[in-house]
């Protein structure tokens, strides 16, 4: 257990210090593809688009401090982590009841409903020609202060598009180079190289690919990354693409679901997905489909990209996520899963083949239930609103219609974030504004929703953060505006792991880590969403 004091982070830091950082920071950036397009200035242009200029992404100064314990622990409990959602992807009848259209989710989420009937259809033809799945995963976590200890605890898991590996990796790099060049590390006893750990997860997301790649048997296949018409994040997939041609000889395609709408068709024998291309002049086949795209409404600006999606699901490529997986990564199933017995038997040891090792995953449950928050539905009918109250009496507030988790929110709103099924950031409502969210809320759309008890993060702890962004000044066209920043930070812990399944065997890994920091001010996190920088540790 760590003494260590955040308010005292991050040690003093004169005003010709903190230029020299900033200085090596941002060359550092700049020099290594830490880096961001710019704002498009054209966002409808649909052209594959040949960038002109980049901006070093959002970063922090000085590396986030982080109890040495806990990093150890999230990224022990990775494995576990990895087999559970495999294996949660793979149970038709639990995803159904959770995240369905005819019982669970999928009748109050639009979203959600749409890709499970895609993926029923496709099941109920007995059209599913790709027995095997990848993820690569990410599980986030915050600290959590609560009887003057901290706990690891998790924010959510993600089954899609988990972003930012290879510039989290870049980052770490970042910190290590510019403290010792700036002579900062002399300014903390706790800035010493072992306090700094490896961070290689680039490697990592690249062999988890390159493994369905090489299972899926034809070596001149490609592998295809699916990705939005106006991604400013390019070059951390660049970088993914980079390595697997660098190391694996694999080729990779990137296209948008409007380009596979002309491009993309099944062969009707082998049912292998054959790209066309006019760049390309014979077609060729894919061998894994990586989606940095679809885990959002907004990629799917009408009912034919739909199509797009499920016509890639029917195919033999690999699908990383395949549909089901992306259902499993629901904060929906995060709620399913806290319900008593559930982990319990998705954590069973029997029936299971593994790779070279064995995992004692039942061992593992406890562990694995000690990093959730309390999480409840919104339409609950079976909340037990005086045990979550400590026994105090319920307040007496007009009840009608309104369920017990419903009201449950109410009463505890002020310590309670409410999410309802989406990825990307931005989407959720947190403590004060609950009780008018709640009232808005028609109730047939509550079922979308889950209640998740806030983590209550260690405070006084400062960071310097660093944004790029074109200058808003009108006529200065071109112009970059650096915008250095020292506030109160929250940093968040993502770990990412890999899984390649299939009834009865799962072959997967831990392969690193990264940190995002935000200003205590925003509730949100999300760097994509522009509420955070990246950032690396110090093992305290
Ligand atoms: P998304 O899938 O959109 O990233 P998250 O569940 O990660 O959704 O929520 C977005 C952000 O909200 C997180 O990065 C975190 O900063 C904050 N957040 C979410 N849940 C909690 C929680 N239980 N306690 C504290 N902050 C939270
Ligand atoms: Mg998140
Ligand atoms: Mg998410």
């Amino acid at each position: 257990m760590t003494s260590f004091n955040f308010s005292t982070w991050p040690p003093q830091l004169t005003p010709e210090q903190l230029e020299a950082l900033t200085l090596a920071a941002t060359t550092y950036a700049l020099s290594h593809g830490l880096l961001y397009l710019p704002p498009s200035q054209s966002p409808s242009n649909t052209q594959p688009r040949i960038p002109t200029n980049a901006i070093h992404a959002p970063l922090s100064l000085i590396p986030a401090p982080f109890p040495r314990a806990q990093f150890q622990a999230a990224r022990e409990l990775q494995s576990v982590y990895n087999v559970l959602y495999a294996r949660v992807a793979m149970d038709t009848q639990f995803l159904d009841t959770v995240m369905g259209a005819e019982e669970g989710v999928g009748k109050a989420d639009e979203f959600t409903g749409t890709l499970w009937r895609g993926w029923k259809r496709i099941r109920e033809h007995g059209a599913l020609a790709q027995p095997l799945h990848l993820g690569l995963f990410r599980s986030d976590y915050l600290l959590h202060a609560a009887e003057d200890r901290l706990a690891l605890k998790q924010v959510e898991f993600n089954t899609i598009s988990s972003s930012f590996g290879p510039l989290s990796e870049r980052v770490a790099a970042m910190h290590r180079n510019i403290l010792a060049s700036t002579s900062y590390f002399s300014a903390s006893p706790h800035l010493t190289a072992d306090n700094f750990p490896e961070n290689s997860t680039t490697s990592g997301l690249v062999e988890g690919l390159s493994k369905a790649h090489e299972a899926y048997g034809v070596r001149d296949a490609h592998i295809l990354f699916v990705v939005q018409p106006n991604e400013r994040n390019v070059f951390d997939q660049q970088w993914l693409e980079y390595g697997l041609l660098e190391r694996h000889q694999i080729h990779v395609v990137r296209q948008t679901l409007a380009e596979l709408a002309v491009f993309a068709s099944i062969d009707p024998s082998t049912h292998a997905l054959i790209l066309t291309s006019p760049t390309n002049s014979s077609p060729y086949e894919i061998s894994t489909i990586y989606f940095r795209a679809t885990y959002t409404p907004s990629d799917f600006p009408s009912p034919s990209y739909y199509d797009t999606r499920f016509l890639l699901e029917r195919s033999r490529a690999i699908k990383c996520p395949s549909l089901p997986l992306q259902l499993a990564g629901g904060k929906k199933v995060q709620e399913a899963l806290t319900r008593p017995g559930i982990l319990e038997r998705f954590l069973s040891n029997e029936g299971a083949k593994w790779g070279a090792r064995a995992l004692d995953l039942t061992a593992h449950a406890a562990d694995i239930r000690a990093t959730w928050m309390g999480m409840w539905a919104l339409d609950s009918e079976d909340v037990d609103i005086a045990a979550a109250l400590d026994h105090l009496p319920d307040s007496g507030q007009a009840q009608g219609s309104v369920s017990p988790g419903t009201r449950l929110a109410r009463l505890k709103a002020q310590s309670l974030v409410l999410k309802p099924q989406r990825e990307g950031g931005g989407n959720n409502v947190y403590r004060e504004a609950i009780p008018a969210f709640l009232e808005t809320l028609p109730a047939e759309e509550r079922e979308a929703w889950i209640a998740m008890e806030m983590i209550e993060t260690p405070r006084g702890v400062n960071g310097y953060l660093v944004r790029a962004s074109p200058s808003s000044s009108g006529t200065d066209n071109g112009t970059i505006e650096k915008k250095v920043v020292r506030v109160e930070v929250i940093s968040e812990l993502g770990i990412f792991g890999y899984a390649l399944f299939r009834e009865g065997e799962v072959e997967e890994r831990e392969v690193g880590w990264l940190v995002r920091t935000k200003g205590t001010e925003s509730n949100e996190g999300g760097v994509a969403a522009g509420f955070s920088v990246l950032d690396s540790v110090v093992l305290v």
